[in-house]
């Protein structure tokens, strides 16, 4: 086996995805997913340092979500690249609808970006001088996208697999089928083989079989009690939050705990009633984790 020494890696934490860069053999540079958006500023340095001179020629999206395409606007101002994304919602990229879009119920913010191109499943991309098939990944989300290059037996997992786990199943918090489709693309995965996975949060891993039972307990375990997913989103969702404004007081809080009620059929389910108790049980869970500490009514990142 060769591994490329035309992938770089630029592994970023959990409010950026990471950023992975291709020194293509027409001399130019692809980059999949770009990161969140207050991020930006390092994200182009990142790039800078790792494409080398060279002209970054392209973006590819995994998916859309805010933490994979928040750098999207910013590098195609600065670099005249092309976006390429999956095509499930592009329509609403065109209309660049909030509201159907992630970023309003999920509280997160993403510049409006246009894109030049759909990737479909089973598309061939060429990737530093190598083939990538596009495979579909739903489950996190019914868009979503991984890359997968047979030769250097590599995955590109985006949120379907990380070492430990992967993203929450947001479809399922809309009222619509997300397991199932996440089983089916773990299965996806194993039928694969890699021999290593690059996903879209950590560093890359190669005990891709320890990872896959893991990730297969998990969605499982979320299937038993649905409101596992509720409750696991609720909590990444703040704290994500917490990792951009490092400052949230119980009042955000509620305000954020309201708008996913809103915007998530199966919320409205789990938690009828009363945001700012939820809020502030959200607030003791993040100081309980190590999170957060608190100050007076708010609840501060730590550092
Ligand atoms: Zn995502």
């Amino acid at each position: 086996m060769t591994w490329s020494d035309r992938i770089r890696v630029l592994e970023r934490g959990w409010l950026s995805s990471n950023n992975i860069v291709f020194l293509d053999e027409d001399g130019g540079v692809s980059v999949v997913d770009t990161g969140y958006v207050t991020h930006l500023d390092e994200t182009i340095r990142l790039i800078d340092q790792a494409r080398e001179g060279r002209p970054l020629r392209r973006i590819v999206n995994t998916h859309i979500h805010s933490d994979h395409a928040g750098g999207n606007a910013g590098l195609k101002a600065l670099h005249g690249c092309e976006v390429w994304i999956p095509p499930g919602e592009s329509e609403l990229v065109d209309l660049w609808d909030e509201d159907r879009l992630s970023y309003r119920r999920t509280s997160q913010l993403c510049p409006r970006f246009s894109y030049d191109k759909l990737i479909h499943p089973d598309d061939v991309l060429r990737l530093g001088g190598e083939d990538w098939r596009v495979l579909p990944a739903a489950g996190h989300d019914h868009a979503m996208v991984m890359l997968w290059c047979e030769r250097l037996g590599t995955l590109l997992s985006a949120d379907a697999l990380w070492q430990k786990g992967f993203g929450v199943i947001f479809p399922e918090l809309a009222g619509m089928p997300g397991f199932a489709q996440q089983k089916a693309t773990l299965d996806l995965i194993g039928q694969l083989q890699p021999r290593r996975v690059i996903p879209g949060h950590g560093a890359p891993f190669t005990d891709v079989a320890a990872a896959l039972q893991a990730a297969h307990s998990r969605i499982d375990w979320l299937m038993e009690e649905p409101r596992r997913n509720s409750d696991n989103a609720l909590k990444v969702l703040m704290a994500f939050k917490l990792l951009e404004a490092r400052r949230l007081t119980l009042a955000d809080l509620t305000a954020m705990v309201r708008t996913s009620i809103e915007g998530n059929a199966a919320m409205q389910v789990y938690y009828p009633h009363d945001p700012e108790a939820m809020a502030a049980f959200m607030a003791e869970q993040l100081v309980k984790a190590g999170a957060a500490t608190r100050e007076g009514d708010a609840v501060v990142a730590v550092a």
